[in-house]
């Protein structure tokens, strides 16, 4: 199964748009299957009409753990205070009390409690499941609880499960949160191909630049897409240098079009609201074949 990840520096440039149509589009001529690993604000199925409620199955897991204080065995130290880089430790009364919103679960306290009274239990922080689209090909989601941490490896609990729900699969298509943090790095690793999205603004091209450097890293082929190309030219020209010069492909160049917004309004993928866009997504393929496919 190659797994092809879409991934933009910053929100908003239609990277989950373009997933979806592209996913449509790949599903004429693949077997495929979609995960949507920005878990922070998932929302792939939806570009396809699947509603939460619509999903087959959703299980909640735990991928972080949470500091528990045991105030018999606690001697007032102040040590696990003093030692939590992420301050989520309070000094209340002579004695520590959790922030849980601020805990990383890192373990630090419970390293330097010379008591032995902190432990680390297991938290639910996310829930996972899959559906199946009207596209015929599932989608497996992944979403993040309000204020919780480890996204990086519910991304990769995200993955594991399009794997195996995905079986004979020739493709994944996984749609990566924007940004450079955890759950793009978690989303990248061990894709075989890449495509950054950008737009020419000067966020867009910056953030792109920043989410090339992560996918160089990896070692990753990877190209470009320039989604609303015409709402700077300049710019875009500049991009198809940076590019030029760095020797990444530039897959191809869309032009703003309102059907984009119309459709995602609609729940519908912008390939099948407006027909149009079918040349737009066969030459993205088209390109692919030379590259990954
Ligand atoms: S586990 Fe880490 S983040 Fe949580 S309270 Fe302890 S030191 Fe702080
Ligand atoms: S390090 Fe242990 S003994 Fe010291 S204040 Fe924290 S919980 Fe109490």
């Amino acid at each position: 199964m190659k797994k092809i990840t879409i991934l933009s520096g910053k929100g908003g440039v239609g990277k989950s748009s373009i997933t979806a149509s592209l996913a449509v589009a790949l599903s004429g001529q693949y077997n495929i299957i979609c995960a949507d690993c920005d878990v922070d604000a998932a929302n792939l199925a939806l570009a396809f009409g699947l509603k939460e409620k619509d999903f087959e199955k959703w299980e909640m897991i735990t991928t972080n753990q949470k500091v528990r204080f045991d105030m018999d065995k606690c001697t007032s130290c102040r040590k696990c205070f003093e030692s939590c880089y992420f301050n989520a430790i309070l000094w209340e009364n002579n004695k520590p009390e959790l922030k849980e919103f601020g805990c990383e679960g890192c373990g630090v306290c419970q390293i330097v409690c010379p008591e032995d009274a902190i432990t680390l239990v297991d938290v639910f922080n996310a829930k996972v499941g899959f559906g199946m689209t009207k596209n015929g090909f599932k989608v497996v989601s992944g979403q993040l609880g309000i204020g919780k941490s480890g996204s990086g490896k519910v991304v990769s609990v995200v993955k594991s499960l399009a794997e195996k729900e995905g079986q004979g699969a020739e493709i994944m298509l996984i749609d990566s949160a924007a940004g450079i943090g955890c759950p793009v790095i978690a989303s990248v690793t061990g894709s075989d191909y890449v495509i950054v999205v950008t737009e020419p603004t000067p966020a867009g091209f910056s953030d792109m630049k920043r989410a090339l450097s992560i996918v160089r890293h990896f070692n990753i082929p990877h190209s470009i897409i320039i989604n609303k190309y015409d709402i700077n030219k300049k710019l875009a020209m500049k991009i198809k240098e940076f590019a030029k010069n760095k020797k990444i492909k530039i897959l191809t160049k869309i032009p703003y079009d309102k059907s984009f917004v119309d459709a995602l309004v609609n729940f519908i993928p912008v390939i099948i609201w407006n027909p149009k866009m079918e040349t737009i997504f066969n030459e993205i393929i088209e390109q692919l074949k030379g590259e990954i496919l």
